[in-house]
């Protein structure tokens, strides 16, 4: 039996409806992890919630609405009594050179990507100094590992949250709070198909460079997220770990 059942966890995964997310909080109930997933479209969360069975229910909110963010924490707290893990997984991509992207287009990407981060991290830890205890994930990206053309705002946004993994988790290590990050690979979701299906050269690239030769999966992330959440990883906090399948450390 897991150690987590008997701690009986409460979990906030964003952008759970689908892809990674879907994934991490599919890997959490399967630990008895009763976990909160969140994302903006109610039919998505509805069916994502009901596949991941019993210990799984969702919030619908668009993380870019950062004046929502303390609302949605604080009712989630009353409801469940507390907060264990938090994991800062929703996230928007937008593939363009960066002589065409406007100033709102990279601010949107900042502001979900990177702005979401910190309000949720921020209102969550505030539940988490009161236990004593928690652990925050943070999902960054090859795009903060290395120089990836026509993503700027993202490779922006996912380096600003390496920074800030590391900084909270400086900060927050006293008060029991762990903060750490998972940088993907390349990962067979939706979001990747977006930027790879019509780009083969691109996809060539990411291939040739991962010594694995192959997409992850999202239930490569969900474990690794589970095991950073987990007290299994309790000496760990500010890494960044790469589930890459060596893409990072590619020739
Ligand atoms: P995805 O398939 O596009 O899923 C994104 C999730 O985030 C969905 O549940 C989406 O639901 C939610 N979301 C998007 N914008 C939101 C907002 N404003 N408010 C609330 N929820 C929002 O993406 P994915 O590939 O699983 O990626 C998940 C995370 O992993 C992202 O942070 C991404 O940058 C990172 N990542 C992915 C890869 C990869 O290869 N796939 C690689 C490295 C890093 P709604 O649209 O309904 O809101």
């Amino acid at each position: 039996m897991s150690e987590l059942k008997t701690n009986n966890k409460i979990a906030i995964v964003t952008g759970g409806s689908r892809g990674i997310g879907y994934a991490i909080a599919k890997t959490f109930v399967e630990h008895n992890i009763r976990t909160i997933i969140i994302a903006r479209n109610e039919t998505a969360l509805i069916k994502a919630s009901n596949d991941l069975g019993k210990l799984a229910d969702y919030r619908v909110c668009d993380v870019a609405q950062l004046s929502e963010i303390p609302d949605l924490v604080n009712a989630i707290d009353e409801q469940y009594g507390r907060i264990d893990i938090l994991v800062n997984n929703a996230g928007i991509n937008l593939k363009k050179p960066v002589t065409e992207v406007s100033d709102e287009e990279y601010q949107k990407i900042i502001t979900i990507n990177q702005t979401a981060v910190f309000s949720l991290s921020r209102e969550v830890t505030k539940i988490m100094i009161r236990q004593g205890k928690g652990s925050i994930l943070n999902i960054s990206s090859m795009a903060a590992q290395y120089g990836l053309p026509n993503v700027i705002a993202y490779s922006a946004s996912k380096t600003a949250i390496e920074g800030m993994t590391r900084a909270m988790a400086v900060e927050l290590s006293p008060q029991g709070i762990r903060v750490n990050c998972i940088a993907p690979g390349f990962i067979e979701t939706p979001m990747s198909s977006k930027a790879l299906d019509d780009d083969p050269e691109r996809k060539n690239r990411v291939l040739s460079r991962t010594p694995m030769g192959k997409l992850g999966q999202p239930q490569d992330i969900g474990e690794a997220a589970y095991f950073l959440c987990s007290d299994k990883a309790n000496f760990i906090t500010g890494e960044v770990i790469c589930v890459d399948g060596g893409n990072s450390i590619g020739f």
